[in-house]
């Protein structure tokens, strides 16, 4: 049952959830289980507003890090994120966006400029090394043009945010050295997940 946790803890980090929409539908997502994130119950009855997210965040000076994450894609609401990271800035914690790199895509503009000086890693699921691969495993929406959409991104992201990093989950036909491969091409770092604990972007 849902209970509207928009805020939670793990380790030195505090974890923002603002919406369950995504534009993938990926086979290894824990939104398609029916456990949590551990002790969180991260389903939405009501999305937040910025008022409500800066309430179940409190005082984020304790924490190192403050990520958009969640069960969903929190680049679906990236004008809340713009005046959340805004706010959240403004106390000194870092920012960090967990995404599945299609807000360009969705929102048909530049998203990665406008998270220029708010945003100071950006963790982009790559999670296949083409279209086709891409679009069977994460099921996107815009089908096979997610994929060069989510390399655009993030080339775009190498202009305006400090550290990017691309992911990938190890997962049976997931080519993991082309996808380093392209990680290099953009001069950013790849980072390989496990499945377990996989559970958003
Ligand atoms: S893993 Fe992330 S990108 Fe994939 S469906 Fe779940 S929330 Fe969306």
């Amino acid at each position: 049952m849902a209970s509207n946790v928009y805020a939670y803890r793990i380790g030195a980090a505090l974890y923002l959830n603002i919406t369950n929409r995504c534009t993938n539908d990926c086979v290894f997502c824990v939104r398609r289980t029916e456990e949590g994130v551990g002790y969180y119950d991260l389903w939405l009855e009501k999305e937040p507003s910025l008022e409500e997210l800066l309430e179940a965040a409190g005082d984020v000076r304790r924490y190192r890090e403050v990520v958009f994450c969640g069960y969903g894609e929190p680049l679906i609401r990236v004008d809340l994120v713009v005046e959340a990271a805004r706010a959240l800035k403004a106390q000194g914690v870092s920012v960090r966006v967990n995404t599945n790199g299609q807000a360009g895509l969705y929102h048909g503009r530049n998203i990665a400029a406008e998270l220029a000086g708010l945003v100071d890693t950006i963790s982009i699921s790559l999670n296949a090394s083409d279209a086709a691969h891409y679009a069977a495993l994460c099921r996107p929406g815009q089908g096979e043009e997610a994929f060069p959409a989510i390399l655009e991104f993030a080339a775009q992201c190498t202009k305006y945010i400090p550290t990017v990093i691309l992911t990938v989950v190890r997962w049976p036909g997931v080519d993991i050295a082309r996808c380093r491969q392209i990680a290099r091409d953009l001069g950013v770092y790849l980072r390989v997940r496990e499945p377990a604990g996989t559970f958003t972007s």
